[in-house]
């Protein structure tokens, strides 16, 4: 555990990188909390879906979004995600839920919301935050910033064992293909994109994680984490 305050460590990456394992491990290691974003866009999209909403009418989803108050709870190194007071921390971990996550993550006064709320966590806490714009828009001046990458296919891979670990079918072919559909949508919409560390208002640590397991790369982290700190 490290005396600081205020400290925040920003993971940015595709899907599947590793990213929310990592970042749990780091921050049960630290003793900060984890701040999963994914889950703040996924809570949104089920919103949505759940009163069949198209989430690509920004003007429909601009008035039901202040209806949705996502609160992340860190409980016994995991986290709960509480929609409206709902616990749907497993309601949103399906292949429908990401295809709408993708949609409705494009929109202007959704990322606003929840850029606001992640700040807010930032501002009270040493946070371990991922996502895909942390670095970059969420917490720009994020002590450490790292970007985690892996191959499609390790990817794809992971996702269809967590699938299967958490009792839902899974097709790998299926999966690696709306894998590399969401990098697409990610890294190419207009607001907030995913972006790879560029050099210029980016600068993050590149790890990838191909042929890593979670805990070298959470290795990896903590190791820069200690030489910002001079530890
Ligand atoms: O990380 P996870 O796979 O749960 O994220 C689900 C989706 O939420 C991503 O594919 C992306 O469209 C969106 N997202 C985002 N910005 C973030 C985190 C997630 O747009 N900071």
């Amino acid at each position: 555990m490290i005396n600081v305050s205020n400290f925040q460590i920003a993971i940015d990456g595709p899907s599947g990188a590793g990213k929310s394992t990592v970042a749990k491990i780091v921050a049960n290691q630290l003793n900060f909390i984890y701040v999963d974003t994914g889950a703040m866009y996924r809570s949104a999209a089920l919103y949505g879906m759940r009163r069949g909403i198209d989430l690509t009418n920004e003007a429909l989803v601009e008035a039901f979004i202040k209806n949705v108050d996502v609160i992340l709870k860190n409980v016994g190194g995991g986290q709960i995600v509480l929609l409206n007071g709902e616990d749907i921390t497993n309601k949103i971990r399906t292949q429908e839920v990401s295809g709408a996550t993708s949609v409705i993550s494009k929109v202007n006064c959704v990322r606003q919301k929840m850029t606001a709320l992640q700040r807010q966590y930032a501002d009270n806490y040493n946070v371990v935050m991922e996502g895909r714009d942390i670095g970059s828009v969420v917490l720009p001046n994020a002590q450490v910033k790292i970007y985690l990458d892996a191959s499609a296919s390790a990817r794809a891979e992971r996702r269809f064992r967590e699938l299967i670990g958490r009792g839902f079918e899974a097709d790998f072919q299926k999966i690696k293909s709306e894998v590399e559909q969401r990098d697409i949508a990610d890294m190419n919409r207009e607001i907030s994109p995913l972006r790879r560390p560029d050099g210029k208002t980016y600068i993050a640590d590149y790890i990838d994680s191909s042929d890593m397991t979670a805990q070298e790369a959470a290795f990896a982290i903590l190791n820069i984490v200690n030489k910002k700190l001079g530890v």
